[in-house]
């Protein structure tokens, strides 16, 4: 039995009006069943392309997209595809306004006809109780749920299609703190209860920590640090990961180091620097940095590197 997941992206190209984005760039990650990566990084730094890319919504330029080892290209049959599905950030703007809750979720089921009408009610009742809600909620529309709950709904709409991952794009990024920690609370739940694997992603690191297992970092299209998340957040190798950690409170005060600063804006992916793309923002930056691209190699914390201070 495999129990691996394997999804490998090794470029991904994004066409924009003026020209073509390396948007992902020679990126290769997989996931255990079961367990949760975390992607995290700015906005822009490519995180949401490469979900499109695992979803099969952006063409893969070269390179494959793996799932279940097999290539996801080939995969034209619906069975395996029904099998990845995606979580938003914005719940509202995929909730048809018009619908009721019930029927929101049950038009997976009704597209693919499982069961009967009373087989598809009763998955739907179950899955409304799972997710905390009520069978009564399934009367009701979109507006009249708070943030938290339609959320909530989004992922009983998800869980009626039986999928093995689920890429989460800033699931609760739109949520209060408080609400934020009962979603994650229960995607940890549902993930123990059915043995669902989740890519999840976030620019929010504090939220990241708390739900994954792997975590990746990203940076204009490329990993800068990858390894299993205590490691990262203890002892974060890479000068980017280093300043994007110093920039939140983390949930133990005495590893809060100082806020070491990013100067500079992201550059733009149409132009990316040449060398570490990090190096014209890097606090650590020398020559080497500005020509030569440094791969991801082993550090000694755990995690993998591309930094020219981890591989001499
Ligand atoms: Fe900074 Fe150089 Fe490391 Fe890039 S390779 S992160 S510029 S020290
Ligand atoms: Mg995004």
């Amino acid at each position: 039995i495999n129990v691996t997941k394997h999804f490998k992206v090794t470029s991904g190209l994004l066409g924009l009006q003026s020209g073509l984005v390396r948007a992902v760039d020679g990126v290769s990650l997989h996931v255990n069943k079961g367990e949760t990566l975390g992607l995290v990084g700015e906005s822009g730094c490519g995180k949401s392309t490469l979900a499109k890319c695992i979803m099969g919504l952006t063409p893969v330029t070269s390179g494959e997209v793996l799932f279940a080892n097999k290539a996801l290209a080939t995969w034209e049959e619906k069975a395996l595809r029904s099998k990845i599905q995606m979580i938003f950030q914005d719940p509202y703007s995929s909730l048809n306004p018009r619908q009721r809750i019930g029927s929101i979720i049950r038009e997976g089921l009704d597209i693919h006809t499982i069961g009967t009408k009373e087989d598809r009610q009763e998955k739907v009742n179950g899955l409304l109780q799972l997710v905390g809600l009520m069978p009564e909620h399934g009367q009701r529309y979109p507006h009249e749920f708070s943030g938290g709950q339609r959320q909530r709904v989004a992922v009983a709409r998800t869980l009626a299609l039986d999928p093995q991952l689920i890429v989460c794009d800033e699931p609760v990024s739109a949520l209060d703190v408080s609400v934020q920690a009962q979603v994650l609370g229960l995607l940890k739940d549902l993930q123990t209860q059915f043995g669902l694997t989740y890519v999840f992603i976030s620019h929010d690191l504090s939220v990241v920590s708390h739900i994954s297992d792997q975590v990746a970092v990203m940076y204009l299209g490329r990993i800068m640090e990858i390894g299993p998340s205590k490691a990262l957040f203890d002892s974060p190798k890479h000068p980017y990961t280093q300043a994007l950690l110093s920039a939140v409170l983390l949930p133990d005060p005495t590893k809060q180091s100082h806020r070491i600063p990013l100067s500079g804006d992201l550059p733009s992916p149409m132009d990316p620097p040449t060398g570490c793309p990090f190096h014209p923002r890097c606090p650590h930056a020398f020559d080497k940095c500005k020509n030569g691209r440094p791969e991801l190699v082993a550090g000694e914390s755990g995690t993998n590197v591309a930094c020219w201070l981890h591989n001499a």
